[in-house]
């Protein structure tokens, strides 16, 4: 689809792996977008497929309908929020924020109030699906916030996600995020241990993971890591280090309402392991070179 002036303006902050395909998606669907990332050779990949550079977060909402941020971490959605050419002092035309990354709920509170203070609305909306789900506008979208807020949004989200849920008030999208990450981290820790018991029984592990995805333990992380898990793969998509960072966040919410998660305080162990062995830059699959070290193995 070509670009339609009518259809809206998307500032769009944070051109990594997520918001590159996020971004491009919304380009397709027709919405003239202005990027800002601090990698300029992020910014000009996008300009090449039909974006408008921005120099700053503020450039990029200048004259946006929402401005969008997909970023590592809390800090640095701090930065584009409160930052020297933030979003506070200079707010997007629309006056709606849109906060696309995992990051602190109690941050993200924060930034809901604050943004408030100055007339812009903010959702915090997560994603789950990976790369794949971004290049594929396939993504799972929990968003938090006011509904009114929520209404304007949607037909942005519609060009990067198939599951769109308003999950409750400002935060409770990254709590739903959170809820979302515990269960994948350990849900590849099983799988590591299924693996590296048949590895050590002499099963085929082709076999085993095809066997299991016909059963009821079948699931999202055997279908799509499994393969290069078994190969040994482990290029990056979800770094470890973001994997992290993310069962950091649910660690601290859980002690903060006095929440045993027993079994995510040994996965995130596991992969405090990994990071200690350099291996922080790996995608998350990439676990079961725990279970290598410990079963004193090599991946198949
Ligand atoms: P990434 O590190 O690949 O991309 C982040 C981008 O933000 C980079 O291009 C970086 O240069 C840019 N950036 C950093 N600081 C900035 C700043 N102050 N101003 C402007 N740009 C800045 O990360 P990603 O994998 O795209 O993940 C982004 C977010 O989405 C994270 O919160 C992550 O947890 C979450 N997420 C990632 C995946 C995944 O599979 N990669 C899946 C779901 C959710």
């Amino acid at each position: 689809m070509g670009r339609n002036d009518q259809l809206g303006t998307v500032g769009f902050i944070g051109l990594g792996t997520m918001g590159r395909e996020m971004a491009l998606n919304l380009l397709k669907a027709g919405y003239r977008v202005c990027v800002y990332d601090v990698v300029e050779a992020a910014i000009a990949d996008l300009v090449g497929h039909g974006a408008e550079p921005a120099s700053s977060p503020a450039d990029a909402g200048r004259d946006a309908d929402i401005a969008i941020a997909m970023l590592p971490d809390t800090p640095e959605v701090e930065d584009v929020v409160y930052g020297k050419d933030g979003l506070l002092t200079s707010p997007p035309r629309g006056r709606l924020f849109v906060d696309m990354s995992t990051i602190s709920p109690v941050a993200s509170r924060r930034i809901h109030a604050d943004l408030a203070n100055v007339g812009v609305a903010a959702i915090d909306a997560p994603v789950s699906g990976g790369p794949v789900g971004a290049k594929n506008a396939a993504l799972s979208i929990m968003a938090g916030g006011e509904a009114d807020a929520f209404a304007r949004a949607e037909p942005f989200f519609r060009a990067m996600g198939t599951t769109i849920t308003h999950v409750g008030a400002a935060g409770a999208g990254q709590t739903v995020k959170l809820c979302n990450q515990l269960i994948c981290g350990i849900n590849i820790q099983a799988i590591c241990e299924a693996l590296a018991l048949g590895r050590a029984s002499g099963i085929d592990l082709e076999q085993l993971r095809n066997v299991l995805l016909g059963g009821s333990a079948a699931s999202w992380m055997l279908d799509r890591l499994g393969p290069a898990m078994i190969a040994g793969d482990t290029a990056a998509g979800f770094r470890i280090d973001l994997m992290l960072k993310d069962l950091r966040l649910v660690q601290e919410q859980a002690l903060s309402l006095s929440v045993p998660l027993p079994a995510t305080a040994l996965v995130t162990n596991q992969y405090v392991e990994a990071r200690a062995h350099g291996e922080g830059t790996n995608g998350n699959q990439a676990l079961f070179k725990v279970y290598d070290r410990m079963t004193n193995q090599a991946a198949t």
